[in-house]
């Protein structure tokens, strides 16, 4: 990856707004996951949303990617192809989207249940999520980092859940993906030093059973090896010279 950009007021003004609309894309996949929808159906619909809102999916066509939003269930981690899958009841669904607008990306992910869910999963999606804020108070400038990554790490291994390794979180702007990459492990101290106008998609991908994932024959999707349950959740975030700011922010976050 390049050198970090940091992003002037006035790019950080733009990355508002394409944060806006990406949050309120992720608002709409988590209205929709139920019973008895197909992952297509929820694609569809966000696709209508970001270009209505006058911005274009970052997903759609990157790398060849066939959907606008990741759509994951239960032991799928990330990049699931948006299909015919039926969402059943009990299942958990990671929506993950990207909306680009004004020559910048913003980057949201979270886990919804359909239906009612077992105790379990309900628990790692809770843990997943408050992952994030536990790497969040980190994100000051200041800190490096690894820093994020050992809370998340930290916070996420207490409740005997594991990290996904092969895949990290990372900066953002006028790229989906920039310098620098934040992974979700590490010990403390390490990395580039926090400094404000950095912009970070932070994003815990958290199994129930062990780390290992593994890519279907699809070439996208990665699964956990052991068929276990995966939680993802991800903001993009800006470093400010005080409380960092999530870009992505929306009322249900
Ligand atoms: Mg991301």
């Amino acid at each position: 990856m390049s050198t970090i950009t940091i992003k002037s007021p006035r790019e950080i003004e733009l990355m508002r707004v394409s944060g806006k609309i990406t949050a309120a894309a992720r608002s709409i996949g988590r209205e929709m996951v139920t019973p008895g929808v197909t992952t297509q159906e929820i694609d569809k619909e966000i696709y209508k949303f970001i270009k209505r809102s006058g911005a274009e999916p970052s997903f759609l066509g990157y790398g060849g990617f066939p959907g606008s939003a990741c759509i994951s269930v239960n032991d799928e981690v990330i990049h699931g192809i948006p299909g015919k899958r039926l969402i059943r009841e009990g299942d958990i669904v990671s929506i993950d989207v990207g909306a680009f607008i004004g020559g910048f990306h913003g980057d949201c992910c979270g886990t919804f249940a359909a239906g009612k869910i077992s105790e379990e999963a309900r628990r790692l999606i809770e843990v997943t999520r408050q992952s994030f804020f536990e790497g969040l108070k980190f994100a000051r400038e200041g800190y490096r980092v690894s820093d994020i990554s050992h809370a998340i790490q930290d916070y996420v291994e207490s409740f005997g859940y594991t990290l996904v390794r092969e895949y990290v979180g990372h900066g953002i702007g006028k790229n989906l993906h920039e310098a620098p990459e934040v992974p979700n492990f590490g010990e403390p101290g390490h990395g580039p030093r926090l400094v404000r106008g950095m912009t970070l998609a932070i994003e815990p991908m958290v199994n129930m059973g062990g780390a290992a994932v593994r890519v279907l024959d699809n070439d996208w999707t990665v699964v956990t090896a052991d068929g276990s349950l995966s939680a993802h959740y991800e903001n993009t975030v800006l470093i400010t010279d005080g409380e960092p700011e999530i870009l992505t922010m929306a009322e249900d976050l």
